[in-house]
């Protein structure tokens, strides 16, 4: 299933029906988490939809052993990856690379990545996961993938993504290409935050809905929803930069550049805004396929909405 198939609902609500849920035994170990909306619904209606691969990979992943579990890295509790963390951080502070017996590796997109990560870990120079290709580099880009050179054998490789899936392709890819100790964070990030709190972790925690992004301290167990909307004020990120103007701001909000053939999504503050009219970019500023700068929360809907506003107003003109 998709991740549209998640829905919201009030507090309550939502307790009573994973307590339903666990009732059955079919579903009794299943880890669920439950994470607050500041500003109504997040999934205001339930969709089910059928998607062949919810990952997106260069090449595909048909060809990739994703149902063999031996394939898979080993999933580690949220205290277990805490202590491996401690490893990292010291092998980080120390001399990068030379001695390292620890690697930790953020496989999702960058702009995920722009506004929060684990202290320590690296990730691949692309902009989404999709095109990630640490651990498979030829000997020319060598210098730029931290795996290319360590001992497949004895290196111990985190891995981290929002929900587990990526890691699950990625550990994949990995294994056949011969490295032996992956481990995966088991129920993601947000479990983790739940779990442990921000401990090694920087900035704020980038959802897949309209929320976009949330405060670490907004995953504690006992955050009333009242209380978090404070939170979300108070803990904005002020690590994040402005991907036009790099200004570090707390008020910063991810934007697709309104360039519809770009369409990136972006860590954008209020000052670039207007002058590079919603774009990434000067270049995209002049693209043909150029839509409206979005107010608030909007997202962009389907570019035959602006086409045919603009097909009006010519005709108004002539
Ligand atoms: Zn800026
Ligand atoms: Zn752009």
């Amino acid at each position: 299933m998709s991740r549209e198939s998640m829905p919201s609902g009030p507090y309550k609500d939502a307790v009573s029906y994973v307590s339903w849920l666990k009732d059955d035994e079919r579903f009794s170990h299943i880890l669920v988490q439950i994470s607050h909306s500041f500003s109504g619904h997040a999934f205001p209606r339930l969709k089910l939809r059928y998607k062949p691969s919810l990952v997106q990979l260069e090449g595909g992943i048909s060809h990739l052993p994703l149902l063999d579990l031996s394939m898979r890295a080993k999933p580690l509790t949220p205290s277990q990856w805490r202590s491996k963390l401690e490893k990292v951080n010291k092998d980080y502070q120390g001399n990068v690379n030379l001695n390292t017996t620890c690697i930790l590796l953020d496989v999702r997109n960058g702009y995920e990545w722009d506004v929060g990560h684990f202290h320590g870990a690296e990730r691949p120079d692309v902009d989404c996961f999709r095109s990630t290709s640490y651990g498979q580099s030829e000997s020319e880009d060598i210098d730029s993938d931290p795996l290319a050179r360590i001992d497949k054998e004895n290196t111990d490789i985190l891995m981290y993504c929002t929900g587990g899936i990526r890691c699950d392709v990625y550990s994949a890819i990995l294994r056949q290409r011969g490295f032996k100790n992956l481990y995966t964070l088991k129920g993601g990030i947000s479990h983790y935050l739940w779990s442990e709190g921000p401990v090694d972790w920087v900035g704020n925690l980038f959802v897949f809905d309209a929320r976009l992004s949330l405060p670490p301290s907004s995953y504690k167990a006992e955050v009333e929803p009242e209380e978090f909307i404070k939170l979300e004020v108070s803990e904005s990120s002020s690590f994040a930069k402005c991907h036009v103007c790099s200004t570090q701001l707390s008020a910063l909000r991810h934007r697709n550049c309104a360039n519809l053939d770009c369409n990136l999504l972006f860590l954008c503050c209020a000052g670039c805004t207007s002058p590079l009219k919603g774009c990434c970019c000067l270049e995209c500023t002049s693209a043909p396929r150029l839509r409206p700068v979005l107010i608030g929360q909007q997202r962009y809907k389907k570019w035959h909405h602006y086409r045919d506003i603009e097909m009006q107003n010519s005709r108004l003109l002539t």
